[in-house]
């Protein structure tokens, strides 16, 4: 099998860096938050897949669900007005869930398609206000907004869109809140007043009759799990409202009782106009997406439309096996408690990898809830990033891996946490104390004595 992976499937952000060397990790099965590998070694994945499974692996009620939707109706198109019960259900209980007036649900098939058909529904929306010049768009630095072509514009990380000679000149970025790496300190209030004013002078810069969305995650996942200051988000959202400008909370990871409640915009307290969804959505069984719109978003784009066809959809848009999956996961994080455990998990999971903030290798911990990353320096003092040349990531992630741990770890020596909600007590503390011996055995490591001296 690694042998026909290298000849035939393409990992583009793997294939071509180099890490066909290694091959590719194969896993065979999984339950619970345990993952078992092609030799048959029981890992705990911290990290749900790719921040997906946030119901765990093995849940018989969900390939049930699935099951009973394809023997009885496996495929009615959501493109046209043909309907299936399954994603109108979904859609009422999403929206019945959702922050504020989020009303108005479309379904995609992942985050990065959810993040691009917000992309069009903020064009028409400015069209039908009869505004067409407001095209541009903002986000923040280290943000990541999936790699359709549109999305990939959003997506701050420049392999995802420069070299290719896409055009990107409708997109604009402004600073990350990045606390433990910002230049204004790390007070909150100064970071959020920072950031405000960068936001206000982007929007001035560009002419605020030009802008017509501000994207951002509540918490930056891939950028590092970057934890905005308590506040941040919400004054970023009043200032895109003294603006007039579209506010749209990308919720790909955050989603789900990722942070706690089912929506991080709930912590936050606010109500954005767009929101996007995917990944804990299905708990990764199926691949589907959500945009969820306020009420005036929906109602402008289908006042402006009149008679005419808003011409968007996809053929696998709103699949009733996806949505009849969306709705057991959805059952299991409220009544079957997995929400609930996923909050206390997530206290448990702070509280240990903060036991190793004393760690000589440890500069930062953060998180929130069942979101967490140690930031790993060579300096503790200095913050001193470890060099790229070390290849941190996979040095990090095989090390790991041989502890039978599976964390994300990214290229600046950040390892990343994002366990199963439904994981036990022990679960969690053998995350951090597997997380522990990886640092010690990394302290031990030639390169990095060096690299620290
Ligand atoms: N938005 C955010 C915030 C994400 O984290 C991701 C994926 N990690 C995406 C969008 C894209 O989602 P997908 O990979 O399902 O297309």
């Amino acid at each position: 099998l690694i042998e026909l992976d290298r000849a035939h499937l393409v990992h583009p952000v793997a294939s071509w860096q180099g890490h066909e060397a290694r091959g590719v990790r194969l896993l065979q099965s999984a339950k619970g938050a345990t993952v078992t590998d092609a030799e048959g070694r029981e890992l705990i994945d911290g990290f749900a897949g790719l921040w997906c499974v946030n119901a765990g692996y093995g849940h018989e009620s969900i390939v049930e669900a699935a099951a009973e939707q394809m023997r009885r109706l496996p495929y009615a198109t959501g493109y046209f007005d043909l309907g299936a019960e399954a994603p109108i259900r979904l859609a009422a209980a999403l929206a019945e869930r959702a922050p504020g007036d989020l009303n108005h649900i479309y379904f995609a098939l992942g985050g990065s398609d959810s993040v691009d058909s917000t992309i069009r529904f903020v064009r028409y929306y400015w069209h039908a206000k009869g505004q067409p010049g407001r095209d541009q768009f903002i986000s923040v630095a280290q943000g990541y907004h999936g790699s359709t072509t549109m999305g990939a514009g959003l997506t701050a990380l420049p392999s995802f869109h420069t070299g290719f000679g896409v055009p990107y000149e409708w997109q604009h970025k402004i600073s990350s809140h990045y606390s433990y790496r910002n230049p204004v300190g790390d007070d909150p209030e100064a970071i959020t007043a920072a950031s405000v004013a960068e936001l206000k002078a982007k929007i001035e810069e560009i002419g605020p009759e030009r802008v017509a969305a501000f994207y951002v995650e509540p918490i930056q996942g891939s950028g590092g799990v970057l934890v905005p200051p308590p506040g941040w988000v919400k004054a970023m959202r009043q200032t895109c409202r003294d603006y007039g400008v579209l506010f749209v909370a990308d919720e790909v990871i955050t989603g789900f009782g990722r942070t706690g409640p089912l929506f991080a915009c709930e912590d936050e307290g606010i109500v954005p106009d767009l929101m996007t969804t995917a990944k804990g959505l299905t708990s990764g069984y199926v691949p589907m997406g959500a945009v969820f719109m306020a009420d005036h978003v929906y109602e402008t784009i289908a006042e402006g439309a009149g008679a005419a066809a808003v011409g968007h959809g996809f053929t696998y848009s709103a699949h009733p096996v996806s949505a009849a999956v969306a709705l057991e996961v959805l059952r299991l994080y409220e009544d079957g408690g997995l929400l609930e455990n996923g909050r206390k998990m997530g206290a448990r999971l702070m509280a240990g990898l903060q036991g190793l903030a004393d760690h000589p290798l440890v500069g930062d911990v953060r998180g929130r809830g069942m979101l967490a990353a140690i930031e790993m320096v060579t300096d503790k003092a200095k913050k001193t990033p470890v060099p790229a040349e070390l290849n941190a990531a996979t040095r990090l992630f095989d090390r790991a891996w041989e502890q039978g741990l599976v964390i994300r770890a990214f290229a600046n020596g950040i390892f990343g946490y994002a366990p199963p909600l439904c994981c036990t007590e022990a679960e969690i503390d053998a995350i951090v104390e597997r997380t522990r011996k990886v640092l010690d055995l990394t302290l031990d490591d030639p390169e990095i004595r060096q690299a620290m001296a």
